[in-house]
């Protein structure tokens, strides 16, 4: 007799444990699998902190943003554990810049978000470890800040064994079998049974909806997460210093000081090779850490000097970097989620949005422009837009 599940969860990175916290929290049988132990360091999720921001480039990011810090503010409360440390945020470039600081303002005002304009003289003056040109111009917005990811995925998962979740480690689904109301998901040693599927496997995404004929254009690529320490930590402290992003092509991101003792956490976003998530390597691209040196030593230069410590992460690239959140299409019974690189801070919310299609059959959520429906995710080659 096959164990027989309200839910199975494939895949408990972020995302995941996300999806498992919900559904255990709303009272279904959950089952949660994980290829390996749980918080590695192999996927997408790990490291201490993600940005987590009101600020982005669409009202239904922004709006998909609030329920965001609702959620997560909803996840503390029932675990007694931290996890948003609010520290303002800056979005800044150049003026004519590869991201649209404009597009920005446009999406949070018209979503009713507080925010200010800074011109160079006021960010200089502000945050004096930025060294920029009078072209350069920001948007200051004061809910910006850090999700505390690992400590995030911890909690999500604690919390939905308390809500009665099984969540099996070092287990890999070999097979999706799908018959109608019924699923059957095959691992190595052990099959289980359930009527709603949840995946969530991340850069493995394509090789676990192979059960139900669907193969994405998604790019899989190594970026890395470096730390800089700084001669003097003090104008980089949390609260003095922001979350930043620097909104041109090639884009950069950083942090104040946060998880590792006196040293910054700077990066470029999507700057990464493609990768095979089962192959890849753990080293240091050398490339990657070129092009942000180059950039601390133009504009933070108190950073500009070795990392001293580099980690390497996975990003599944969607070609225009819009989540996928939706049902299968043919399928009433597996929904997926795929986060495009940009996604922990909306994990928590992503993994209820879930749970709502599992069990409700439609979410409060506006996800329709995560649709799987949308025609470039039916193209071979399809134009890839990362720079949002
Ligand atoms: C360097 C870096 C910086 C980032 N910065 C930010 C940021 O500042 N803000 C932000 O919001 N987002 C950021 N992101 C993006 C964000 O972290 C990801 O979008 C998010 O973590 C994706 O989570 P996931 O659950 O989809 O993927 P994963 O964490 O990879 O989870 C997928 C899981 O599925 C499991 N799995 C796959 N196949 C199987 C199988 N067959 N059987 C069992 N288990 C399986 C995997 O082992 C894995 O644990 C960043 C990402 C990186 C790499």
């Amino acid at each position: 007799m096959r164990e027989r599940y309200d839910a199975i969860v494939l895949g408990l990175g972020g995302i995941g444990s996300g999806a498992a916290y919900w559904l255990a929290r709303r009272g279904a049988r959950v089952l949660g699998l994980e290829q390996f132990e749980l918080g590695h360091a192999r996927g997408e999720s790990h490291d201490h902190s993600r940005i987590i921001r009101l600020s982005y480039h669409t009202p239904n990011y922004v709006e998909l943003a609030k329920r965001a810090y609702e959620s997560w503010a909803m996840v503390e409360l029932d675990s007694g554990e931290r996890i948003v440390y609010k520290t303002g945020g800056l979005d800044l470039g150049p003026r004519g810049g590869a991201i649209s600081l404009d597009g920005y303002a446009d999406a949070m005002r018209a979503s009713g978000v507080e925010f200010e304009t800074l011109d160079a003289t006021e960010i200089r003056r502000r945050f004096p470890a930025f060294a920029i040109d009078d072209d350069v111009w920001g948007l200051f917005q004061a809910d910006s800040g850090i999700v505390a990811a690992e400590r995030a995925t911890a909690s999500h998962q604690r919390m939905a064994q308390v809500h009665g979740a099984r969540l099996l480690s070092n287990v890999r689904v070999e097979r999706v079998e799908l018959s109608g109301a019924d699923i059957t998901v095959h691992t190595q040693d052990a099959s289980y049974r359930t009527s709603q599927l949840i995946v969530c496997a991340g850069p493995w995404t394509n090789t676990m909806l192979a059960g139900a004929n669907l193969h994405l254009p998604l790019e899989v690529t190594k970026e890395q997460a470096m730390y800089f320490r700084p001669a003097d930590a003090s104008a980089f402290a949390f609260g003095e210093f922001p979350v930043w992003i620097w909104m041109d092509d090639p884009s950069f991101y950083g942090f104040p000081v946060f998880g590792e003792a006196g040293a910054v956490k700077v990066t470029q976003d999507a700057g990464g090779k493609a990768a095979d998530p089962d192959t890849r390597g753990f080293e240091e691209d050398p490339e990657i850490t070129a092009r942000v040196r180059r950039f601390l030593h133009a504009h933070l230069p108190a950073l500009d000097s070795p990392p001293q410590l580099v980690k390497t992460c996975l990003y599944t690239l969607t070609p225009d970097r819009d989540f996928v959140i939706d049902t299968v299409p043919g399928t009433k019974n597996v929904h997926v989620a795929i986060g495009a690189g940009h996604a922990f801070k909306f994990a928590s919310v992503i993994g209820r949005i879930l749970t709502e299609l599992a069990l409700d059959g439609t979410t409060q959520s506006d996800i329709s422009d995560f649709t799987l429906a949308r025609p470039i995710l039916s193209m071979a080659e399809p134009p890839k837009t990362y720079m949002v």
